[in-house]
């Protein structure tokens, strides 16, 4: 059983908040689909089901999306509404914007989002800043999950438009994420792409709190880094240190045609394999940690 902890629901809603105030005329989530040489994704049911189709293709059980701007969380919604045994909801949240509490109780409600993504180094703030304690209490309640983007942060799209992407990548230190983790140990925390570039500082932090997972997604290109390392090397360390049940196994899968990135995919199995994981570890990277972590409800 395959489950992919990492792919955006990159909505129309996402298009036009992600674009505003720039001049664009006309359809704005058509215009910059076609700017980006993307399906147009229609709206949130359209894109919903040609998600389940690609991933019935693939033959992968269920994945999270994550709303990959604040204000898009009703797509995600919607799509876990329509799909609630393949799609599990993540959100980006910015709690720094004021009235974190206020804002963010009312979107656990009901329970089909279950992930607050938090993006540091995009929205300026630091993790002990005590606005992330409140996000920490909150989910803490909900029975949700944290996410918390660490390291290297690109945003693919943001570079195609053009967009100002002036990230402060300090504020992104998986050691800031271990500090607030400890006060919740019932809170599970993902950190995803191995900490992107911040791979000791994560496997410190998984090494200090029990309740701090690490998320396998994307091609992993902050290994330039390190000087040797490989993708290889990276699972070797992560499956000594985190060990099999703090894996989770991602793509970071987006937008339609490429849709879901079974080289990514297909490059860490065969990295389980060559550092010789067990059955049972890869099932549980690869998707018995996903469900034990969301269980269908
Ligand atoms: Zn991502």
């Amino acid at each position: 059983m395959v489950c992919d902890t990492h792919c955006h629901f990159f909505s129309s809603r996402f298009l036009e908040l992600l674009t505003q105030g720039t001049e664009v005329s006309g359809d704005r989530a058509a215009a910059v689909s076609t700017k980006l040489g993307w399906d147009p994704p229609g709206t949130p049911e359209e894109l919903a089901d040609r998600w389940v189709v690609e991933l019935d293709r693939h033959t992968v059980a269920r994945v999270a999306l994550i709303a990959s701007v604040p204000g898009d969380e009703a797509s995600v919604r919607t799509a876990v509404i329509r799909h609630p045994t393949r799609f599990v909801g993540f959100f980006m949240f910015n709690p720094a914007a004021g009235d974190a509490r206020s804002r963010l109780v009312p979107l656990f409600e009901g329970g089909h989002l279950r992930v607050v993504a938090l993006f540091p180094a995009m929205h300026r703030y630091r993790l002990d800043d005590p606005v992330v304690e409140t996000v920490f209490e909150v989910a803490a309640d909900a029975g949700a999950a944290v996410f918390v983007h660490c390291g290297m942060l690109t945003v693919g799209v943001r570079k195609r438009l053009g967009l100002p992407s002036s990230f402060d990548l300090r504020l992104g230190d998986p050691l800031g994420v271990a500090a607030v983790a400890a006060r919740h140990p019932a809170v599970p925390v993902i950190i995803p792409h191995f900490g992107a570039g911040f791979f000791r500082e994560a496997l410190m932090a998984v090494d200090q709190c029990a309740n701090i997972l690490l998320d396998t997604s994307s091609s992993n290109g902050w290994m330039k880094y390190y000087p040797g390392l490989t993708l290889d090397g990276v699972f070797q360390q992560a499956l000594a240190v985190a060990g099999p049940e703090r894996l989770l196994f991602g793509t970071d899968s987006s937008f339609f045609p490429r849709g879901w990135q079974k080289p990514v995919h297909d490059a860490q199995v065969a990295a389980l394999a060559a550092v010789r994981a067990t059955h049972e570890a890869r099932s549980r990277v690869m998707g018995g940690n996903f469900a034990r972590l969301f269980p269908l409800s």
